[in-house]
Protein backbone atom coordinates (compact mmCIF):
# COMPACT_ATOMS: atom_id res chain seq x y z
CA UNK A 1 0.00 0.00 0.00
CA UNK A 2 1.65 3.41 -1.04
CA UNK A 3 2.45 5.41 2.28
CA UNK A 4 1.34 9.17 2.62
CA UNK A 5 4.56 11.25 1.73
CA UNK A 6 5.16 14.90 1.53
CA UNK A 7 3.29 14.89 -2.10
CA UNK A 8 0.11 14.92 0.02
CA UNK A 9 0.72 17.59 2.41
CA UNK A 10 -2.50 19.83 2.69
CA UNK A 11 -0.09 23.33 2.88
CA UNK A 12 0.92 22.96 -0.57
CA UNK A 13 0.09 25.25 -2.82
CA UNK A 14 1.04 25.41 -6.86
CA UNK A 15 1.47 28.42 -8.93
CA UNK A 16 -0.44 27.09 -11.29
CA UNK A 17 -3.36 29.18 -9.98
CA UNK A 18 -6.45 27.67 -11.42
CA UNK A 19 -5.63 24.29 -9.33
CA UNK A 20 -5.88 25.97 -5.77
CA UNK A 21 -9.50 26.44 -6.65
CA UNK A 22 -11.39 24.61 -4.18
CA UNK A 23 -13.39 23.29 -6.47
CA UNK A 24 -11.05 22.03 -8.71
CA UNK A 25 -10.47 18.12 -9.30
CA UNK A 26 -6.89 18.67 -9.98
CA UNK A 27 -5.01 20.12 -6.90
CA UNK A 28 -1.00 19.60 -6.81
CA UNK A 29 -2.43 16.76 -4.39
CA UNK A 30 -3.20 14.63 -6.96
CA UNK A 31 -1.31 14.58 -10.37
CA UNK A 32 -3.32 12.68 -12.41
CA UNK A 33 -1.67 10.88 -15.85
CA UNK A 34 -3.77 10.87 -18.92
CA UNK A 35 -3.01 11.04 -22.98
CA UNK A 36 -3.45 14.15 -24.52
CA UNK A 37 -3.14 15.91 -28.31
CA UNK A 38 -3.57 19.30 -29.38
CA UNK A 39 -4.99 19.79 -32.94
CA UNK A 40 -2.85 18.10 -35.05
CA UNK A 41 -0.30 16.86 -33.12
CA UNK A 42 0.64 12.81 -32.00
CA UNK A 43 -1.25 11.91 -28.46
CA UNK A 44 1.44 12.36 -25.82
CA UNK A 45 1.47 11.72 -21.87
CA UNK A 46 0.96 14.60 -19.67
CA UNK A 47 -0.48 15.32 -15.61
CA UNK A 48 -3.57 17.15 -14.73
CA UNK A 49 -2.67 20.77 -12.81
CA UNK A 50 -5.77 22.17 -12.24
CA UNK A 51 -7.23 23.42 -15.74
CA UNK A 52 -3.66 22.86 -17.55
CA UNK A 53 -1.83 19.66 -18.91
CA UNK A 54 1.73 19.45 -17.55
CA UNK A 55 3.07 17.59 -20.52
CA UNK A 56 6.16 15.37 -18.99
CA UNK A 57 7.97 14.70 -22.18
CA UNK A 58 8.18 18.88 -22.43
CA UNK A 59 9.65 18.74 -18.68
CA UNK A 60 12.12 15.55 -19.59
CA UNK A 61 13.75 17.43 -23.13
CA UNK A 62 13.72 21.22 -21.05
CA UNK A 63 15.80 19.45 -18.61
CA UNK A 64 13.50 19.88 -15.27
CA UNK A 65 13.65 16.73 -13.86
CA UNK A 66 16.97 15.43 -11.35
CA UNK A 67 16.32 12.38 -9.63
CA UNK A 68 17.66 8.92 -11.99
CA UNK A 69 14.57 7.35 -10.54
CA UNK A 70 12.11 10.76 -12.11
CA UNK A 71 14.33 10.31 -15.13
CA UNK A 72 13.23 6.75 -15.58
CA UNK A 73 9.69 6.72 -15.05
CA UNK A 74 9.83 10.27 -17.45
CA UNK A 75 11.07 8.18 -20.02
CA UNK A 76 8.56 5.79 -19.94
CA UNK A 77 6.51 8.78 -20.87
CA UNK A 78 7.99 9.00 -24.36
CA UNK A 79 4.55 7.23 -25.84
CA UNK A 80 0.93 7.69 -27.12
CA UNK A 81 -0.28 5.56 -23.91
CA UNK A 82 0.31 5.02 -20.11
CA UNK A 83 1.24 1.34 -20.83
CA UNK A 84 5.22 1.43 -20.20
CA UNK A 85 4.20 4.08 -17.36
CA UNK A 86 2.16 1.96 -15.84
CA UNK A 87 4.88 -1.05 -16.50
CA UNK A 88 7.63 0.92 -14.89
CA UNK A 89 9.45 0.01 -11.28
CA UNK A 90 6.82 1.60 -8.53
CA UNK A 91 9.22 3.37 -6.81
CA UNK A 92 10.36 5.18 -10.35
CA UNK A 93 6.89 6.26 -10.99
CA UNK A 94 6.58 7.97 -7.37
CA UNK A 95 9.84 9.55 -7.76
CA UNK A 96 8.40 10.78 -10.96
CA UNK A 97 5.35 12.20 -8.94
CA UNK A 98 7.30 13.53 -5.64
CA UNK A 99 9.34 15.81 -8.87
CA UNK A 100 6.17 16.98 -10.15
CA UNK A 101 5.16 17.49 -7.31
CA UNK A 102 8.08 19.96 -6.52
CA UNK A 103 8.38 21.51 -9.94
CA UNK A 104 4.53 22.93 -10.01
CA UNK A 105 4.86 23.96 -6.06
CA UNK A 106 4.45 27.92 -5.86
CA UNK A 107 7.42 29.66 -4.24
CA UNK A 108 6.00 29.94 -0.66
CA UNK A 109 5.62 25.89 -0.92
CA UNK A 110 9.33 25.70 -1.59
CA UNK A 111 9.04 25.23 -5.38
CA UNK A 112 10.46 27.07 -8.05
CA UNK A 113 7.26 29.45 -9.10
CA UNK A 114 6.07 29.41 -12.67
CA UNK A 115 9.85 30.41 -14.51
CA UNK A 116 11.17 27.95 -17.02
CA UNK A 117 8.01 25.25 -16.33
CA UNK A 118 5.51 27.48 -18.25
CA UNK A 119 6.28 26.49 -20.95
CA UNK A 120 5.42 22.98 -20.81
CA UNK A 121 1.57 23.45 -19.39
CA UNK A 122 -1.45 22.94 -22.06
CA UNK A 123 -4.41 24.35 -21.30
CA UNK A 124 -6.92 21.71 -20.96
CA UNK A 125 -9.06 23.42 -23.42
CA UNK A 126 -6.97 22.83 -26.16
CA UNK A 127 -6.42 19.76 -25.54
CA UNK A 128 -8.30 16.18 -26.75
CA UNK A 129 -8.28 13.29 -24.24
CA UNK A 130 -7.96 9.70 -25.16
CA UNK A 131 -7.88 6.42 -23.73
CA UNK A 132 -5.21 6.26 -21.43
CA UNK A 133 -3.54 3.03 -22.31
CA UNK A 134 -3.85 0.41 -25.06
CA UNK A 135 -6.20 -1.79 -23.07
CA UNK A 136 -5.35 -5.36 -23.73
CA UNK A 137 -7.97 -6.50 -21.87
CA UNK A 138 -11.09 -5.39 -20.03
CA UNK A 139 -12.89 -7.67 -17.29
CA UNK A 140 -16.05 -6.16 -15.64
CA UNK A 141 -16.47 -7.40 -11.59
CA UNK A 142 -20.15 -7.46 -9.46
CA UNK A 143 -18.11 -6.06 -5.86
CA UNK A 144 -21.70 -4.71 -5.10
CA UNK A 145 -23.76 -6.94 -2.43
CA UNK A 146 -26.53 -4.31 -3.03
CA UNK A 147 -26.43 -4.17 -6.60
CA UNK A 148 -26.59 -7.91 -7.04
CA UNK A 149 -29.51 -8.30 -4.75
CA UNK A 150 -31.19 -5.53 -6.08
CA UNK A 151 -30.85 -6.70 -10.14
CA UNK A 152 -30.89 -10.35 -8.46
CA UNK A 153 -34.57 -9.65 -6.96
CA UNK A 154 -35.94 -8.91 -10.48
CA UNK A 155 -34.52 -11.33 -12.53
CA UNK A 156 -35.41 -14.28 -9.56
CA UNK A 157 -37.35 -12.28 -7.12
CA UNK A 158 -37.14 -15.36 -4.74
CA UNK A 159 -33.28 -16.66 -5.11
CA UNK A 160 -32.26 -12.87 -5.71
CA UNK A 161 -28.89 -13.46 -4.27
CA UNK A 162 -26.98 -16.78 -5.78
CA UNK A 163 -25.29 -18.51 -3.53
CA UNK A 164 -21.77 -18.19 -4.44
CA UNK A 165 -21.61 -14.59 -4.27
CA UNK A 166 -20.23 -14.17 -0.77
CA UNK A 167 -17.41 -16.37 -1.74
CA UNK A 168 -16.58 -15.82 -4.91
CA UNK A 169 -15.92 -12.12 -6.75
CA UNK A 170 -17.74 -12.73 -9.96
CA UNK A 171 -16.53 -10.91 -12.94
CA UNK A 172 -16.93 -11.58 -16.96
CA UNK A 173 -14.89 -10.68 -19.71
CA UNK A 174 -15.45 -7.35 -21.16
CA UNK A 175 -14.37 -5.92 -24.36
CA UNK A 176 -11.62 -3.57 -24.67
CA UNK A 177 -12.06 -2.59 -28.73
CA UNK A 178 -15.42 -0.58 -27.81
CA UNK A 179 -13.56 1.43 -24.77
CA UNK A 180 -14.00 4.96 -25.45
CA UNK A 181 -12.67 8.02 -24.01
CA UNK A 182 -15.10 10.43 -21.89
CA UNK A 183 -17.15 13.04 -24.67
CA UNK A 184 -17.50 10.54 -27.12
CA UNK A 185 -21.38 9.36 -28.42
CA UNK A 186 -22.88 5.77 -28.09
CA UNK A 187 -25.25 4.28 -30.43
CA UNK A 188 -27.99 3.11 -29.39
CA UNK A 189 -27.32 -0.50 -29.94
CA UNK A 190 -29.56 -3.22 -31.83
CA UNK A 191 -29.58 -6.87 -30.92
CA UNK A 192 -32.33 -9.44 -29.64
CA UNK A 193 -34.38 -9.33 -27.55
CA UNK A 194 -37.88 -11.53 -26.76
CA UNK A 195 -40.40 -8.96 -25.03
CA UNK A 196 -42.93 -11.01 -22.50
CA UNK A 197 -45.67 -11.25 -24.39
CA UNK A 198 -43.96 -12.35 -27.55
CA UNK A 199 -43.80 -15.85 -29.06
CA UNK A 200 -40.33 -15.43 -30.98
CA UNK A 201 -37.63 -13.01 -30.77
CA UNK A 202 -37.24 -9.69 -32.57
CA UNK A 203 -34.54 -7.50 -33.68
CA UNK A 204 -34.26 -3.88 -32.91
CA UNK A 205 -33.44 -0.57 -31.28
CA UNK A 206 -32.89 -1.49 -27.49
CA UNK A 207 -35.40 -0.04 -25.62
CA UNK A 208 -34.07 -0.66 -22.49
CA UNK A 209 -31.02 1.48 -22.59
CA UNK A 210 -28.51 2.18 -19.28
CA UNK A 211 -25.78 2.68 -17.86
CA UNK A 212 -23.34 1.28 -14.63
CA UNK A 213 -21.70 3.65 -12.39
CA UNK A 214 -18.29 1.82 -11.52
CA UNK A 215 -15.13 2.47 -10.53
CA UNK A 216 -11.75 1.13 -13.01
CA UNK A 217 -8.23 0.38 -12.16
CA UNK A 218 -5.24 -0.11 -14.10
CA UNK A 219 -2.96 -3.36 -14.01
CA UNK A 220 0.68 -2.40 -13.17
CA UNK A 221 3.44 -4.70 -13.20
CA UNK A 222 1.51 -8.11 -14.33
CA UNK A 223 2.21 -11.46 -13.64
CA UNK A 224 3.95 -15.03 -15.72
CA UNK A 225 0.85 -17.09 -17.01
CA UNK A 226 0.27 -19.78 -14.31
CA UNK A 227 1.81 -17.37 -11.09
CA UNK A 228 -0.94 -16.20 -9.19
CA UNK A 229 -0.70 -12.94 -7.37
CA UNK A 230 -0.67 -13.11 -3.80
CA UNK A 231 -3.32 -10.95 -1.98
CA UNK A 232 -0.64 -9.73 0.07
CA UNK A 233 1.04 -8.48 -2.88
CA UNK A 234 -2.24 -7.29 -4.93
CA UNK A 235 -1.66 -3.74 -4.61
CA UNK A 236 1.48 -3.08 -6.12
CA UNK A 237 0.11 -4.41 -9.13
CA UNK A 238 -3.02 -1.23 -9.59
CA UNK A 239 -1.69 0.92 -11.24
CA UNK A 240 -4.67 3.83 -10.43
CA UNK A 241 -8.24 4.66 -10.87
CA UNK A 242 -10.51 5.91 -13.43
CA UNK A 243 -14.24 6.21 -13.81
CA UNK A 244 -16.02 3.76 -15.89
CA UNK A 245 -19.42 3.22 -17.49
CA UNK A 246 -20.46 0.35 -18.45
CA UNK A 247 -23.77 1.19 -20.83
CA UNK A 248 -26.04 -1.54 -21.00
CA UNK A 249 -28.95 -3.18 -23.00
CA UNK A 250 -31.46 -4.33 -20.24
CA UNK A 251 -33.20 -5.89 -22.82
CA UNK A 252 -30.94 -7.75 -24.83
CA UNK A 253 -28.96 -8.72 -21.93
CA UNK A 254 -32.30 -10.34 -20.25
CA UNK A 255 -32.74 -12.24 -23.38
CA UNK A 256 -29.13 -13.26 -23.92
CA UNK A 257 -27.67 -13.84 -20.16
CA UNK A 258 -28.25 -17.59 -19.50
CA UNK A 259 -26.06 -19.45 -19.68
CA UNK A 260 -22.84 -17.54 -20.34
CA UNK A 261 -23.38 -13.85 -19.09
CA UNK A 262 -23.08 -10.52 -20.54
CA UNK A 263 -22.36 -10.93 -24.08
CA UNK A 264 -23.52 -7.86 -26.89
CA UNK A 265 -25.72 -5.86 -24.36
CA UNK A 266 -22.80 -4.86 -22.57
CA UNK A 267 -19.91 -4.96 -25.82
CA UNK A 268 -21.05 -2.03 -27.70
CA UNK A 269 -19.27 0.52 -25.67
CA UNK A 270 -18.03 1.58 -22.49
CA UNK A 271 -17.11 5.17 -21.33
CA UNK A 272 -13.80 6.07 -19.44
CA UNK A 273 -12.82 8.82 -17.77
CA UNK A 274 -9.78 9.98 -19.26
CA UNK A 275 -7.43 10.82 -16.48
CA UNK A 276 -5.55 8.08 -14.18
CA UNK A 277 -5.39 9.20 -10.28
CA UNK A 278 -2.50 6.89 -9.24
CA UNK A 279 -3.08 4.52 -5.95
CA UNK A 280 -0.44 6.64 -4.42
CA UNK A 281 -2.12 9.50 -4.25
CA UNK A 282 -5.24 7.78 -3.21
CA UNK A 283 -3.28 6.74 0.46
CA UNK A 284 -5.13 8.75 2.34
CA UNK A 285 -8.59 7.88 1.22
CA UNK A 286 -8.12 3.96 2.14
CA UNK A 287 -10.67 2.42 4.42
CA UNK A 288 -11.24 -0.91 5.85
CA UNK A 289 -12.47 -3.26 3.43
CA UNK A 290 -16.53 -3.58 4.12
CA UNK A 291 -17.10 -5.76 7.30
CA UNK A 292 -18.43 -8.80 7.19
CA UNK A 293 -21.51 -9.66 9.46
CA UNK A 294 -21.47 -12.84 12.01
CA UNK A 295 -23.91 -14.87 9.52
CA UNK A 296 -21.46 -13.58 6.73
CA UNK A 297 -18.43 -16.38 5.85
CA UNK A 298 -14.58 -15.12 5.56
CA UNK A 299 -12.37 -14.92 2.86
CA UNK A 300 -11.26 -17.63 1.51
CA UNK A 301 -7.40 -17.50 2.82
CA UNK A 302 -6.28 -16.58 -0.89
CA UNK A 303 -8.82 -13.40 -0.57
CA UNK A 304 -7.80 -12.92 2.63
CA UNK A 305 -4.93 -10.02 4.20
CA UNK A 306 -5.01 -7.88 7.48
CA UNK A 307 -3.57 -5.42 5.08
CA UNK A 308 -6.57 -5.80 3.01
CA UNK A 309 -8.82 -5.90 5.51
CA UNK A 310 -7.34 -2.48 7.56
CA UNK A 311 -7.30 -0.61 4.29
CA UNK A 312 -8.24 -2.29 1.06
CA UNK A 313 -10.84 -0.34 0.88
CA UNK A 314 -11.36 3.16 -0.74
CA UNK A 315 -13.05 6.33 0.04
CA UNK A 316 -14.57 7.30 -3.44
CA UNK A 317 -17.98 9.13 -3.54
CA UNK A 318 -19.59 8.16 -6.88
CA UNK A 319 -21.96 10.76 -8.49
CA UNK A 320 -24.50 9.78 -11.47
CA UNK A 321 -25.76 12.63 -13.53
CA UNK A 322 -28.18 13.10 -15.91
CA UNK A 323 -28.88 16.04 -19.00
CA UNK A 324 -31.53 15.33 -21.20
CA UNK A 325 -31.71 16.91 -24.49
CA UNK A 326 -34.38 19.72 -23.65
CA UNK A 327 -32.58 20.47 -20.30
CA UNK A 328 -29.55 21.46 -22.64
CA UNK A 329 -31.64 23.23 -24.23
CA UNK A 330 -33.08 25.04 -21.69
CA UNK A 331 -29.38 25.63 -20.21
CA UNK A 332 -30.19 23.33 -17.30
CA UNK A 333 -27.23 22.07 -15.31
CA UNK A 334 -27.11 18.44 -15.36
CA UNK A 335 -29.55 16.69 -12.16
CA UNK A 336 -27.90 14.20 -9.77
CA UNK A 337 -30.00 11.37 -10.43
CA UNK A 338 -27.55 9.44 -7.73
CA UNK A 339 -24.70 9.30 -5.37
CA UNK A 340 -22.85 5.90 -4.44
CA UNK A 341 -19.52 5.16 -2.42
CA UNK A 342 -16.58 2.61 -3.24
CA UNK A 343 -16.42 1.83 0.32
CA UNK A 344 -19.76 -0.43 0.55
CA UNK A 345 -18.14 -2.58 -2.27
CA UNK A 346 -18.43 -6.54 -0.53
CA UNK A 347 -14.85 -6.73 -2.54
CA UNK A 348 -11.95 -4.98 -2.74
CA UNK A 349 -10.24 -4.05 -5.34
CA UNK A 350 -6.78 -6.17 -4.36
CA UNK A 351 -9.44 -9.09 -3.68
CA UNK A 352 -10.85 -8.69 -7.33
CA UNK A 353 -7.40 -8.98 -8.48
CA UNK A 354 -5.53 -11.70 -6.84
CA UNK A 355 -8.66 -13.82 -7.79
CA UNK A 356 -8.31 -12.61 -11.04
CA UNK A 357 -4.80 -13.74 -11.24
CA UNK A 358 -5.81 -16.72 -8.42
CA UNK A 359 -5.94 -19.60 -11.31
CA UNK A 360 -2.97 -18.16 -13.13
CA UNK A 361 -4.67 -16.03 -15.73
CA UNK A 362 -1.78 -13.52 -16.85
CA UNK A 363 -2.65 -9.55 -16.43
CA UNK A 364 -0.50 -7.49 -18.57
CA UNK A 365 0.04 -3.45 -17.48
CA UNK A 366 -2.32 -1.79 -18.85
CA UNK A 367 -5.23 -4.28 -18.47
CA UNK A 368 -8.21 -2.63 -17.18
CA UNK A 369 -10.23 -4.20 -14.31
CA UNK A 370 -13.38 -2.79 -13.26
CA UNK A 371 -15.62 -2.65 -10.14
CA UNK A 372 -19.05 -3.64 -10.77
CA UNK A 373 -22.09 -1.01 -10.52
CA UNK A 374 -21.38 0.82 -7.29
CA UNK A 375 -24.73 0.59 -5.43
CA UNK A 376 -25.08 1.03 -1.59
CA UNK A 377 -27.83 0.49 0.53
CA UNK A 378 -30.09 3.75 -0.04
CA UNK A 379 -32.58 4.15 -3.36
CA UNK A 380 -30.64 6.74 -4.07
CA UNK A 381 -27.14 5.22 -4.65
CA UNK A 382 -28.30 3.09 -7.10
CA UNK A 383 -25.53 3.35 -9.31
CA UNK A 384 -27.92 1.98 -12.70
CA UNK A 385 -31.32 3.21 -14.53
CA UNK A 386 -32.32 -0.67 -13.64
CA UNK A 387 -31.86 -0.40 -9.98
CA UNK A 388 -32.50 3.10 -9.38
CA UNK A 389 -36.06 3.13 -11.13
CA UNK A 390 -36.90 -0.77 -10.19
CA UNK A 391 -36.79 -1.83 -14.01
CA UNK A 392 -38.96 1.40 -14.57
CA UNK A 393 -41.39 1.06 -11.89
CA UNK A 394 -40.24 4.60 -10.15
CA UNK A 395 -38.88 6.65 -13.11
CA UNK A 396 -36.70 9.59 -11.78
CA UNK A 397 -38.61 12.89 -11.86
CA UNK A 398 -35.62 15.50 -13.78
CA UNK A 399 -36.56 19.03 -12.71
CA UNK A 400 -38.02 20.13 -15.46
CA UNK A 401 -40.84 17.67 -15.04
CA UNK A 402 -39.45 15.35 -17.71
CA UNK A 403 -38.72 12.14 -16.15
CA UNK A 404 -36.51 8.63 -17.08
CA UNK A 405 -37.11 4.78 -16.82
CA UNK A 406 -34.28 4.22 -19.03
CA UNK A 407 -32.09 6.42 -21.53
CA UNK A 408 -33.65 8.07 -24.48
CA UNK A 409 -31.48 9.43 -27.11
CA UNK A 410 -30.25 12.83 -27.05
CA UNK A 411 -29.09 11.93 -23.15
CA UNK A 412 -26.53 12.79 -21.59
CA UNK A 413 -24.83 10.83 -18.84
CA UNK A 414 -22.04 12.54 -16.61
CA UNK A 415 -20.55 10.32 -13.86
CA UNK A 416 -17.79 12.05 -11.34
CA UNK A 417 -16.19 11.27 -8.69
CA UNK A 418 -14.33 12.27 -5.87
CA UNK A 419 -12.22 11.70 -2.26
CA UNK A 420 -12.10 13.43 0.96
CA UNK A 421 -10.91 12.98 4.39
CA UNK A 422 -10.57 15.77 7.07
CA UNK A 423 -7.10 16.96 7.53
CA UNK A 424 -6.72 16.58 3.56
CA UNK A 425 -7.11 18.23 0.25
CA UNK A 426 -10.02 16.54 -1.93
CA UNK A 427 -9.05 15.09 -4.94
CA UNK A 428 -11.53 14.59 -7.96
CA UNK A 429 -11.17 12.12 -11.04
CA UNK A 430 -12.81 14.48 -13.96
CA UNK A 431 -15.86 13.55 -15.68
CA UNK A 432 -16.62 10.26 -17.72
CA UNK A 433 -19.70 11.22 -19.69
CA UNK A 434 -21.24 10.52 -23.20
CA UNK A 435 -24.30 11.36 -25.16
CA UNK A 436 -26.59 8.42 -26.52
CA UNK A 437 -27.35 8.44 -30.47
CA UNK A 438 -30.28 7.29 -32.18
CA UNK A 439 -29.65 3.68 -33.30
CA UNK A 440 -28.28 3.21 -36.91
CA UNK A 441 -30.74 3.31 -39.69
CA UNK A 442 -31.49 0.31 -41.16
CA UNK A 443 -32.35 -0.87 -44.63
CA UNK A 444 -34.15 -4.21 -44.19
MN1 LIG B 1 -20.95 -3.64 -15.20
Amino acid sequence: MAAINETHDPALRSWVESANDPATDFPIQNLPFGVFSRAGGEPRVGVAIGDQILDVTACLEANLLESDAAFAAAEACRSTTLNALMAADRLSVSGLRLELSRLLRDEESGGPGARATAAVLVPMAEARMHVPADIGDYTDFYASIDHATNIGKMFRPDNPLLPNYRHVPIGYHGRASSIVASGASVRRPLGQTKPADAETPVFGPTKLLDYEAEVGFFVAGGNRRGEPIPIARAEDHIFGFCLVNDWSARDIQAWEYQPLGPFLAKNFATTVSPWVVTAEALAPFRVPARARGADEPAPLPYLFSPGNEEEGGLALTLDVLLLTERMRAESAEPFRVSRGSLADMYWTPAQMLAHHASNGCNLRPGDLLASGTVSGSSEDSRGCLMERTSRGANPVALPNGEERRFLQDGDEVVMRGCCRRIGFVTIGFGECRGIVEPAVERSH
